[in-house]
């Protein structure tokens, strides 16, 4: 069975919005929806998809939809979800926003609802900087890239909030990419079924802002993958996993060169060969953390299961 005919046929993002061409969130939120079905509420915090959305009484999508305060998106959620549930009404509540809704502005409420483990699943589409209000640096854009308020360069190094928000002890993390539908929709459907806080974070390429030509979009979201910029896993009740194709990334030798995501992207076209080589120190100092975790994760379930069998004993 071809990967289209697998996924469902209702379209719940409409056409005609107002998303520039090849926009990767709008892509990645497409998926999200075919996987999240007609039972959904959405909450969207200030961002490009508040956009996409349209203008009341309009809308693009067909789920109704919460417009909120850049800071409360999660908080909105929690309440959301209690309200509903004390009706008795199923219904999933999903947070979609933005990497500055998310990683600066919305970060307090989001740990909030993390720790109260309410029933909900929080999705941040990062594009990697404040893409609706000019295209401003965000704590989600990576180290090198220019931005309208970095003109030579981001100095700081990119937050890593798939890896903060599995410090919360949230049953379900997991990172994505629109390169990879079919991952996605899966990990969107499985923490649909998972009881608490859910955090899916997706890197959502944008020609807009990251200055490539919009047929690029797909490309470029999967060299993001394959050079080994951005991991796909899953944190599944606190235990660690790669997903493929990063299943075999992590050795070095099966990565693409990071050139060859970067070049296609006008926002690191400035970037110097000692630049190119902080930003490869810090993507394999990312997977030398990941290969550690694992093998840490595997010693600890290996004396558990010694415990366990001398205890039978
Ligand atoms: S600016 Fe970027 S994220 Fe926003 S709608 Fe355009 S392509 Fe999509």
């Amino acid at each position: 069975m071809s990967l289209l005919e697998q996924f469902p046929r209702e379209e719940y993002l409409l056409k005609g919005n107002a998303a520039c061409a090849g926009c990767g969130p709008a892509l990645a939120l497409r998926y999200v929806l075919k996987a999240l079905g007609p039972r959904t509420v959405l909450v969207i915090p200030a961002s490009c998809s508040s956009i996409i959305a349209g203008a009341y009484p309009k809308s693009a999508f067909k789920v109704p939809v919460y417009h909120i305060a850049f800071a409360a998106s999660a908080a909105t959620a929690s309440g959301l979800v209690e309200g509903l549930e004390a009706q008795g009404i199923e219904a999933n509540v999903v947070v979609w926003a933005g990497d500055g809704g998310t990683v600066d502005i919305g970060l307090q409420g989001l740990s909030g609802a993390a720790e109260r483990n309410h029933n909900v699943t929080y999705i941040c589409y990062d594009n990697e900087a404040y893409m609706n209000t000019g295209i401003q640096r965000s704590g989600a854009t990576p180290y090198g890239a220019w931005t309208t308020t970095t003109p030579l360069g981001n100095k700081g190094r990119k937050k890593d909030l798939p890896f903060i928000m599995a410090a919360h002890n949230i049953p379900y993390v997991a990172t994505a990419s629109p390169a990879f539908p079919k991952d996605l929709v899966n990990k969107v459907a499985k923490a649909q079924k998972i009881r608490g806080f859910k955090y899916i974070h997706i890197l959502a390429p944008c020609p807009t802002g990251w200055r490539y030509d919009p047929r690029l979009t797909v490309k470029i979201a999967r060299l993001a993958v394959m050079t080994g910029f951005w991991p796909l896993l899953e944190i599944e009740h606190g235990r660690l996993r790669l997903n493929n194709p990063s299943t075999n990334l992590l050795d070095p030798a099966r990565r693409r060169p990071l050139k060859e995501y970067l070049e296609l992207q006008g926002r690191y076209r400035h970037l110097s060969e000692e630049d190119l080589k902080v930003l490869q120190r810090q993507i394999d100092e990312q997977w030398a953390r990941i290969k550690a975790m694992l093998r840490v994760q595997e010693e600890l379930e290996d004396q558990v299961e010694q415990g366990q069998g001398e205890r039978q004993r």
